[in-house]
């Protein structure tokens, strides 16, 4: 079983020739609403596929929260989600322009309510929990509870996004793996490490380059995503990810890309699918296959609706 705890907005994405100006109005060309949050949106990845999938979460008490519990169950979820009188449920308004990118403003609102006793109180998800997967769009202290409540042999996956005014070395400490992209891979190297480097400079570090600054990090593994150029992995306890290099780069699949919002969201949550179902496999083949989740899921609009499925995954891609 994974448990995801994390965030749920209302996703609202326009379409747009190329991002206004300040003060600028354009014209949208497409409108879209659906689903997002980095958490339901890795609990919906996860859950496509084929993992038992518990999404611990808090919605406001209003309109857009009835849609978040009918969307969640027809996803299969386990879904225990905190309501939180007089607070809307999260939204997040998107852009998308023409070459793809995207550029966002997100009201966390209840998320920001998700409090340490309601994950505290799901402890009969976190008792069968192989794999816990946790972001930072909600406060701290439910993060912090639920790596706490999750069992010594569950494996915890922390993706430092966004990276928290408020974390700390000892959250950084309580996983096993973090999965920053550049931008948080940079942020965490200026405030853990005090190493200031570009985000766009990371990729065309050499390997032993990344693998340095990765380690200054404490002893998670980490596993930097790189966008359409893959991912870097790096790792302090290479038996517990049963892969041989203590370092290596995977390279990303080759896809007609539409939208990347969600990208990272599908590769963590099918990371942490793949980690819970597959646990005796290589990491490095672990990977590959949630690196193919998420290139797929740039194919398509949206965020959680955006997921593959397993076998979507494997008709595309082979075994
Ligand atoms: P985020 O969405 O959090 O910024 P990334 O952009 O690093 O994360 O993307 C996460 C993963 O998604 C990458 O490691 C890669 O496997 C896959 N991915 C992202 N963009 C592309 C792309 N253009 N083509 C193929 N795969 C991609």
């Amino acid at each position: 079983r994974v448990v995801v705890v994390g965030s749920y907005n209302q996703d609202h994405v326009w379409s747009v020739d190329r991002f206004p100006q300040p003060g600028e109005t354009r014209r949208g060309q497409a409108f879209a609403t659906g689903p997002g949050g980095k958490g339901f949106n890795q609990a919906v990845a996860a859950a496509r596929q084929g993992a038992d999938t518990v999404f611990i979460g808090a919605l406001g008490d209003d309109d857009l929260a009835r849609v978040a519990r009918a969307l969640a169950s027809a996803e299969g979820l386990d879904a225990r989600w905190q309501t939180v009188a007089g607070t809307p449920t999260g939204s997040c308004a998107i852009l998308v322009d023409a070459q793809a990118q995207n550029q966002i403003v997100l009201y966390l609102a209840a998320n920001e309510c998700l409090e340490a006793g309601h994950v505290q109180a799901q402890a009969d998800a976190f008792a069968a929990a192989a794999v816990l997967l946790v972001q930072l769009e909600t406060g701290l202290e439910p993060i912090h509870a639920a790596l706490q409540a999750a069992p010594a042999q569950c494996l915890r996956l922390l993706n430092p996004a966004p990276v928290h005014a408020r974390l700390d070395a000892p959250l950084l400490a309580a996983a096993d793996l973090i999965t920053p992209n550049e931008t948080e891979f940079a942020e965490l190297l200026a405030r853990f490490a005090g190493v200031e480097l570009a985000a766009d400079a990371i990729a065309g570090c050499s390997d032993a380059e990344l693998h340095a600054l990765c380690r200054r990090l404490g002893r998670a593994s980490v596993i930097v995503t790189l966008g359409a150029r893959g991912c870097f992995v790096s790792h302090a306890q290479r038996e517990r990810h049963r892969d041989s290099e203590d370092c290596y780069r995977l390279p990303a699949e080759t896809v007609q890309v539409r939208d990347t919002t969600g990208a990272g969201d599908a590769f963590n949550g099918a990371l942490a699918a793949e980690l819970a179902l597959n646990p005796q496999q290589p990491l490095r083949r672990i990977l590959r296959h949630a690196g193919r989740a998420a290139a797929l899921s740039t194919e398509r609009p949206g965020a959680a609706t955006a997921m593959p499925t397993r076998q979507q995954v494997l008709q595309r891609f082979g075994a």
